[in-house]
């Protein structure tokens, strides 16, 4: 279990898919809607282009040796990354599948309070607006990191660096929450920020347990 409690951190960059909600539903709905679009660039039926795609994600791990997003078969498969996105925000509807949690509300509203709140998703901003409103969340947030800032996904390190720097805190201070970790916390935790991997609402939630035990060291001189 990581040790949160020194005080140090100052503020959080939360994933948020599969981070600040988890739904296989929508989280399936989102790899349909891409592979309806390589169908369409492709000329290939929906369930070849399914294929292709688990065969190039396959194929790009292996040769990686990292867990690859959608956005990595997308190049990979000759489209545009940025097409695929305005097929996304035209086609998906997020309302339709995911559920308030007022957990997660209460955890962000809670730990806003001490730490500064980011979002840093590979997900486009239209969609990240919609679904932030839709959760709850939307106030909580500082700022909000999404792909088309700079059309890098995630894993990227100049983004990180960029991040890290435009929030004006040291690696160190700055903790990175997400629940894929060769996509989401790898390089931060290469540039020496702390992380945290949580695949479920259930890790969400005890990380503000971990992040507001009672500090063993001074931390009054940090915060
Ligand atoms: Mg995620």
């Amino acid at each position: 279990m990581p040790d949160f409690s020194s005080g140090e951190i100052k503020g959080i960059v939360f994933d948020l898919d599969g981070t600040l909600y988890v739904c296989e539903r929508f989280a399936s709905e989102i790899q349909d809607a891409a592979a309806i679009y390589i169908s369409g660039i492709k000329r290939l039926s929906y369930s070849e282009a399914m294929q292709m795609m688990a065969e190039t994600r396959q194929r790009l791990t292996q040769e990686n040796g990292t867990v690859q997003t959608i956005s990595a078969v997308c190049s990979e498969l000759g489209g545009s990354v940025q097409e695929m996105h305005r097929f996304f925000t035209q086609t998906l509807r997020p309302e339709a599948y995911l559920i308030r949690d007022e957990r997660v509300i209460h955890l962000l509203k809670r730990l806003s309070a001490q730490f500064s709140i980011y979002i840093y998703t590979n997900n486009n901003r239209i969609l990240t607006a919609r679904i932030m409103n839709y959760l709850g969340l939307d106030s909580i947030a500082d700022g909000t990191f999404t792909i088309d800032d700079a059309w890098r996904a995630k894993p990227d390190e100049e983004m990180v660096v960029r991040i890290i720097e435009s929030i004006g805190l040291k690696p160190e201070e700055t903790l990175f929450v997400g629940d894929r970790y060769d996509i989401d916390l790898r390089v931060p935790d290469q540039l020496g920020c702390p992380v945290y991997l949580s695949q479920s609402i259930e890790q969400l939630l005890l990380l503000g347990e971990l992040l507001t035990q009672k500090p063993s060291a001074d931390m009054s001189a940090v915060r």
